[in-house]
């Protein structure tokens, strides 16, 4: 038997009125894959990520986390089975250096925070391991101790990824995580993406295709709802209707 898909949908549909926001989409990414989610404005993207979260409940369909369907889970309990997705940045501490930030919510996970007396040791090794995952993100150890504000803008980026594998999960959602960051700081905010562990798999949502056919191993296209097309960049990129719908072609 093969494995599960580290997360499905079967059937997705939400409806906004009579409309059909997202419309049967089905879709399964393999486990420790890099999948990306493409679509011109209006295709469904942020509806459907929002399906996934349990931010907002589907009309008819199911999601599955690892084989296990999850569609009546609040978003805290599809945290908890291990799908995370990033945070916005603004909605931090600017004073905190990044590997506080990180120490706190690696403590909020471990139930720590609210026993701010538990010995100091526990701490440190919190601490330890905010920097070995800053590290892994290629923080540089002045970046992690310099206030939030100060960094660059793909550094932030990156904090609000670290700070999403806090939790650490096993499904990892990204919401453009290279919006209004500049181009040469945006590729390495997605090569960091592309060397995190092939134990978490990986949704990419972007707009800028450059980087979509850098990250991706795989490619679900969506259009007005449904799915368009999926498969490899390769097939993605030469397939006609989608080169119609979102290229302009
Ligand atoms: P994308 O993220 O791909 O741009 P969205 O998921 O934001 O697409 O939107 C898909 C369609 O659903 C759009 O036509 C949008 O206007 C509509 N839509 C999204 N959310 C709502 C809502 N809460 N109420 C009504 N219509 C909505």
């Amino acid at each position: 038997m093969t494995a599960p898909a580290a997360l499905e949908t079967r059937g997705l549909t939400r409806r906004f009125g009579g409309f059909a926001a997202v419309d049967g989409v089905s879709l399964a990414l393999a486990p420790g894959s890099r999948h990306a989610l493409i679509g011109p404005n209006g295709a469904g993207k942020t509806t459907l990520v929002n399906l996934l979260t349990g931010a907002i409940r589907p009309g008819a369909g199911a999601v599955l986390l690892e084989g296990r369907d999850v569609t009546a889970l609040p978003q805290h309990l599809r945290v908890k089975r291990g799908l995370a997705r990033t945070f916005q940045i603004n909605q931090l501490f600017p004073d905190l250096a990044p590997i506080e930030a990180v120490t706190l919510a690696l403590a909020e996970r471990e139930g720590l925070t609210a026993r701010w007396w538990r010995p100091v040791r526990a701490h440190r090794a919190l601490a330890e391991e905010a920097a070995a995952l800053l590290a892994r993100l290629r923080f540089a150890p002045a970046e992690m101790a310099a206030p939030t504000r100060d960094l660059a803008y793909g550094r932030q980026r990156l904090l609000e990824i670290a700070l999403a594998l806090a939790l650490k999960p096993r499904v990892l959602l990204l919401d453009e995580p290279a919006a209004g960051v500049p181009p040469e700081e945006s590729r390495e905010v997605l090569e960091a993406v592309a060397a995190l562990p092939r134990a978490v798999t990986v949704l990419l949502i972007e707009h800028d295709m450059d980087l979509v056919f850098r990250f991706a191993e795989r490619i679900t296209v969506l259009a007005q709802g449904r799915v368009l097309a999926e498969g490899t960049p390769e097939a993605v990129a030469r397939d006609p209707r989608v080169r119609e719908v979102y290229l302009g072609e």
